[in-house]
């Protein structure tokens, strides 16, 4: 059984309409950057939260690490001339003073943080002594116990101010996007978490530019409760996720195009299990589907292989070896044995057809 979340919903049915929508840059590099990005997102009015990230983690250092606390003073410029609310990444406990000074409104946990329950464990002792909202990325690896973990360990704190970040998950196979969106685990939260808001972070997922307003379609599609989107005057020339972050009128032209498939859905209500479920079998169908033509292609290059080799194209005691291992997998994560051996045999039989064809 979940520990249920103890969480407040006034705050977020506040922020906004349906859907939340949360832009700015990826990092912030320059007073000017910033403000002219933010006065852009207000004239649009299609924005509620501007955000940028201050401290930035890095895969590997070397690349730029974000201007850290000197970017504090240009986050409060853009809310002191602007109006809008702000909100920045909390990587470290102690940059929560220096945060709540800069009159920041609400923050977010970053993936990498996530994944760490000792760093939650910190954030969140520190957060007790405060009240702002808190937005919990999902970690880096699709891992639902340590989204929840962060989520509850930070609810445990006291905050009950909360919502939760869909970003996507790192991708151990061959993908299109920079992260794979799972899209069963975010609605897995949501069936786990009735009424805790979800946030669809598209442009983390995508990574491309051009692939971001279909994820914020499809997380529009789920009734995510809103958006959080890369956005930058000069996209090629940014410091940081050069790829992914919208220029203005690319954003513009998302929010124009998006479909809103019922605005009378409020954020809080649950859609019905059924269709859940079935939205978490479209994307579990996606992978299996994603992950054959994987093995399809990897089918391709070995019957290029055995044919500049000369080697016949059935090797059956490889066949024996695959069947046997592959049946114990299937049977040890409850499938049936009879069940399986069909499918293999499926696709031993289209992987033979593709290796005729060299
Ligand atoms: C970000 O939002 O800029 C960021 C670093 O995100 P994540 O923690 O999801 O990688
Ligand atoms: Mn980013």
């Amino acid at each position: 059984m979940d520990y249920p979340l103890d969480i407040d919903l006034d705050w977020f049915n506040e922020l906004s309409e349906y859907p939340l929508l949360i832009a700015g840059p990826c990092s912030a590099e320059s007073e000017e950057q910033m403000l002219r990005t933010a006065e852009y997102l207000v004239e649009t009015k299609k924005v509620s939260v501007f955000r940028a990230g201050l401290w930035k983690p890095r895969t590997r250092p070397g690349s730029f690490e974000g201007v850290g606390a000197k970017g504090l003073p240009w986050l409060k410029k853009v809310k002191q001339e602007t109006g809008i609310k702000i909100m920045t990444e909390l990587a470290r406990a102690d940059h929560l003073d220096s945060i709540l000074e800069a009159g920041v409104d609400m923050i977010w946990i970053g993936a990498r943080t996530t994944t760490n329950p000792f760093a939650i464990e910190e954030i969140a002792s520190r957060l007790k002594e405060v009240d702002i909202p808190v937005f919990v990325k999902n970690p880096l690896h699709p891992d639902m116990g340590l989204w929840l973990g962060a989520l509850e360990r930070i609810n445990k704190a006291g905050v009950r101010k909360l919502a939760a970040i869909h970003r996507g998950f790192y991708p151990f196979e061959k993908s299109d996007l920079r992260h794979i969106p799972k899209w069963e685990i975010p609605i897995d939260l949501m069936i786990r978490c009735p009424g805790l808001p979800l946030v669809c972070d598209p442009s983390h997922i995508a990574g491309l530019k051009d692939i971001v307003p279909g994820i914020a379609q499809r997380a529009m599609d789920l009734h995510m409760d809103g958006l959080m989107i890369e956005v930058h005057p000069e996209p090629e020339v940014a410091l940081s996720d050069a790829q992914q972050q919208l220029n203005f009128e690319s954003y513009t032209t998302l929010l124009d195009n998006l479909v809103l498939r019922s605005n009378t859905f409020k954020q809080g209500e649950i859609q019905d299990l059924l269709t859940q479920y079935r939205n978490q079998i479209d994307s579990v169908d996606a992978q299996i589907f994603e992950l054959l033509a994987q093995r399809m292609d990897l089918v391709d290059k070995i019957g290029g292989y055995k044919r500049d080799h000369k080697v016949a194209i059935l090797q059956l005691e490889r066949w024996t070896e695959v069947l046997r291992t592959r049946t114990a997998m299937a049977v040890q994560l409850g499938i049936g044995d009879k069940f399986i051996k069909k499918i293999l045999d499926l696709i031993h039989q289209e992987s033979i057809r593709i290796q005729s064809k060299h």
